[in-house]
Parts: structure tokens; C-alpha cells; sequence
């Protein structure tokens, strides 16, 4: 609390990330960075932009990728909106659909910005349970509402909903924007991108930072309806007109033209997160079935217990101090070798 703040920034409860510590040699599996670092291609297109003509603005609106992701796609470059990672696509979809006079719904477990935003944007919104076994009901979305979003896989459960159990969604809610969070999409799911022609109302966000490795790069964008990407393109152009700069723009174009690295690194992923899940569960752990770069998991031993005896031995997981997940652990899909020590240390600290 602040004398100075306005009554906005008072009231704020901001997302915390993941912590990035700065420890030598940990092994760090709590913010689901990719362990395969980005595609070669993406990194000689960086370098050949560090020039001088660093002097000057970059294309405001990133048009050159926004032909690349709408070719990749099949959908036309005036149905691409990027922004400075998803993160930021997101906060600027909240302010273009989201801020009517009617709750919006979401999951009341799912990526924890949603709710940040409603508060920064004074956005009314009613969480819908997920199940008992954490799987989002669509079925209780029919119901009148200013907006709907979720991730798919959800976050953090990594639980993934099939494409048409959305299209019946897609049918009934025609009178608000329906946005899918597809961060973790690549990792064995179905994009609901080729939807977007059919339905006016669906916005689907997706991000550079998980399957393609460039979170430091911060690249995100959103793929629906010309109609709306011309409302985040005028809630951009009212916020930053330069968001995406020279490095990124020419990072993000050459990752759509390696499609069999992103091939081999997403198969290896998931490779390891069968690995993981088998050695997890046969320590005792109950485990979500995970379509993400991520598993969810529980153990009779208390989570925060675990989490922090791991943090002893240098290892970093995420725990979310939250009702009906305080019990979990949210661990990324690191390397083969990463998982071994991981599971060593798990059967140490719950005794298997
Ligand atoms: C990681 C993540 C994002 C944010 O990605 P950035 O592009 O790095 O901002 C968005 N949504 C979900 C569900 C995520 O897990």
C-alpha cells in the first residue's frame, strides 16, 4: 500500500513467474522453458540483425511475420495478431473482448494471469470448477457471459480437450469471444486454429516461448477473425506501437521454417514425459495424464515438504499455494538426464 498508488494499483495482486535463481548446475524444471534450446536457423536470423540498422524503428506491424504464421497456418496474414509474448496478446485481448458489462468465464483452475488481468482491467469474472478429476466441463459454459477462456492443455493441470467437445462450445456460445490458450499445444494436442474460419467469436493464442524454445525472445500471437485481430491491433496501437522489436521479429520468422526440429524436439518431450510419468508413479505419485511439456502431480508426502527438500539437492519444481492444488507439483519435462537425477532424489525424500 502506497499513499501514491492509485486505488487500481492497490488492489493488484500481480502473477508471480517462476523464480530464474542463479545457482550454478541446478536442474531447472519450474517454469517449463524447453531444454533443447531454439532451432539453429533462429539463431544465425538474430545474429544477422545485430547491425546498425538497430538504429532504426522495426515494421510496427511485424508484417513479414505475420505472413509467416499465417502461411504456416493456411489463414491469411490479416487473421495474425503477435505481440511481445502471449503474455502481452493476452492482456490486450482482455482490454479488446473482455471488458463488457457481462462476468466472463474461466476454469477456477487454469493460468494464474487470467484473474491478474480482471483486476488490473476491472473485469468481472466467474471461475467454473473443474472436476474431480481436474478436466474442464464444458457444458456448464452454457450459461450467459461476457467472454470465455482456458488453456488447452489446460495450465497447470496439462490435461488436453479434444477439438470438437470446443466446437459444440463454439455452437451454442455465439455471442461472446471464446479464447483458447494453446501455449502447450505442440506437446501432443490439436490446435483449434483451423476453426477460426467457421466461427467469428474464437481467438486462439499460442506462444514461441514452450515448443519453439525462445522464451527469452518473447514472441506470442493470436490467430482468429479479421474483425478481431483489428481489435488488438487497436488496443496495441493505443498501448505500444513497436512492441515486437528487429531480433525478435527475425527470431520468431525463421522458427516456422525448421518444422522438423520443432518435429524432433516436441517427439523427444514427449518421449521424456512418459519416462517421467512411469518413474513418478512408480515412487507413489499420482499423476495427471499430461498433454504439455509439463506433468501435474501428487504424493501422500506434502508437496511444499517435497518441493523444498528437492530445492537441497538444486532441484527446481513449481508448487502453486492454492485451493484444491496445494497437494501438486507442477514439473517441466526436462532432458533424460535431468529426469534421472529427479527421480533419484524423489526416491530419497519419499522413501520408495
Ligand atoms: C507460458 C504460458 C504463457 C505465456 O507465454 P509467453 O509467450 O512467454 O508470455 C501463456 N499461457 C500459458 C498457459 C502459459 O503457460
Amino acid at each position: 500500500m502506497s499513499r501514491f498508488w492509485s486505488e487500481v494499483t492497490n488492489a493488484l495482486s500481480p502473477y508471480v513467474p517462476g523464480e530464474q535463481p542463479q545457482i550454478e548446475n541446478i536442474i531447472k524444471l519450474n517454469t517449463n522453458e524447453n531444454p533443447y534450446g531454439p532451432a539453429p536457423g533462429v539463431l544465425k536470423a538474430i545474429t544477422e540483425q545485430t547491425t546498425g540498422d538497430l538504429r532504426k524503428y522495426p515494421d510496427p506491424n511485424a508484417a513479414a511475420l505475420k505472413q509467416t504464421i499465417g502461411g504456416y497456418y493456411g489463414i491469411s496474414p490479416s487473421q495474425v495478431f503477435v505481440g511481445n509474448g502471449s503474455d502481452e496478446v493476452l492482456a490486450h485481448l482482455f482490454v479488446a473482448f473482455f471488458k463488457g458489462k457481462r462476468p466472463i468465464l474461466f476454469p477456477d483452475i487454469t493460468y494464474s494471469f487470467f484473474p491478474v488481468y480482471c483486476r488490473l482491467f476491472e473485469i468481472e469474472s466467474r471461475q467454473i470448477p473443474v472436476n474431480d478429476r481436474f478436466e474442464i466441463e464444458l457444458d456448464e459454459y452454457a450459461q450467459e457471459n461476457g467472454g470465455i477462456i482456458f488453456a488447452n492443455p489446460n495450465a497447470p493441470t496439462g490435461i488436453f480437450k479434444p477439438v470438437d467437445a470446443i466446437e459444440s462450445l463454439l455452437k451454442t456460445n455465439t455471442d461472446s469471444v471464446v479464447v483458447i490458450d494453446e501455449a502447450y499445444v505442440d506437446f501432443g494436442g490439436q490446435s483449434c486454429i483451423p476453426l477460426v474460419n467457421k466461427y467469428p467469436n474464437l481467438l486462439v493464442v499460442q506462444t514461441l516461448s514452450k515448443s519453439r524454445s525462445l522464451a527469452g525472445l518473447r514472441v506470442g500471437f493470436a490467430c482468429g477473425n479479421a474483425e478481431l485481430i483489428e481489435g488488438l491491433n487497436r488496443v496495441k496501437n493505443s498501448f505500444n506501437s513497436y512492441p515486437m522489436d528487429r531480433l525478435a521479429i527475425a527470431g520468431a520468422i525463421a522458427s516456422f521454417f525448421d518444422d522438423k526440429y520443432l518435429k524432433e524436439t516436441t517427439e523427444q518431450i514427449i518421449y521424456n514425459r512418459e519416462f517421467l510419468t512411469k518413474g513418478l508413479k512408480k515412487i507413489g505419485f499420482t499423476v495427471l495424464p499430461s498433454k504439455a511439456n509439463f506433468v501435474f502431480a501428487c504424493h501422500r508426502q506434502d508437496a511444499a515438504d517435497i518441493m523444498q527438500q528437492l530445492r537441497e539437492r538444486a532441484i527446481i519444481v513449481r508448487h502453486f499455494d492454492a485451493p484444491r492444488i496445494e497437494q501438486f507439483l507442477r514439473i517441466t519435462v526436462g532432458t533424460y538426464r535431468e529426469i534421472k537425477l529427479l527421480l533419484a532424489a524423489l526416491e530419497e525424500i519419499v522413501g520408495a
